[in-house]
């Protein structure tokens, strides 16, 4: 996928983590940012955006910053210990954005991380030795947020995968259907781990005969099924 990373302040494009993006098959825009100008630096990474539309967009401490302050249209967030109290004006992050930082961090607090959560709804992960979130453990995890994000999945999952590791049952949900061709209601398990849209062919237990069921799954997680007929082209 397209990811535009906005560096931070006094490094320079072409360093650790974008390069781990690379090498792990994404497309980087990775601009030079002006270290004096905030606002120009806002500019710059607006240029690329607009030119690029990337899906993900990466900030790293002022890089964040960054990606704050610019319109960053329907792409998803990923910001690495963001210096969002010390660049620019926003205070907020979209609520699918995920938040990277080291309790450690010694130059950006743990604790304005926690506040841009709080202010945003934003998911919060607690990751890294320092602040450059640049060994392998922070790289993994950056890179795993913006393929999750960069996928069309949404936090909610995220929040699934995390919690019940060890438990996979709670992603297995009852729901149920009314057969298009019988009108039988049809109870069915539903994986949640399949997507927030699934879309499938099965044959009905009740009359054998093929239905289209798609499985819509709501921001609770509750499953909305229906059923329309398989067309059989002829
Ligand atoms: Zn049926």
């Amino acid at each position: 996928m397209k990811i535009l990373f906005l560096h931070g302040w006094h490094s320079v494009p072409g360093g650790v983590k974008p390069t781990y993006l690379q090498d792990h098959g994404h497309e980087v825009i990775n601009p030079a940012l002006d270290d004096n100008d905030f606002g120009l630096a806002v500019m710059t990474a607006q240029v690329e955006f607009d030119k690029h539309l990337p899906q993900v967009v990466v900030g790293s401490s002022r890089g964040g910053a960054v990606a704050l302050n610019i319109d960053s249209g329907n792409a998803k967030i990923v910001v690495l210990c963001p210096a969002w109290k010390n660049w620019g004006t926003v205070k907020k992050v979209k609520p699918e954005t995920i938040i990277l930082h080291s309790r450690a961090d010694e130059v950006i607090p743990f604790a304005d991380s926690e506040e841009l959560a709080r202010n945003s709804g934003a998911k919060l992960i607690e990751v890294g030795i320092d602040h450059r979130l640049a060994d392998p453990e922070p790289l993994s995890v950056m890179l795993w947020a913006c393929e999750l994000l960069g996928s069309g999945q949404d936090l909610l999952q995220l929040d699934e995968g995390l919690l019940s590791d060890d438990d996979a049952a709670t992603s297995q949900k009852e729901s149920s259907y009314i057969c298009d061709a019988c009108g039988e209601e049809i109870i069915i398990p539903v994986d949640l781990s399949e997507g927030v849209h699934q879309k499938y062919v099965e044959d009905c237990p009740v009359c054998c005969r093929a239905n289209i069921i798609h499985v819509e799954i709501d921001g609770e997680g509750n499953a909305n099924l229906w059923a329309e007929p398989e067309q059989d082209g002829d």
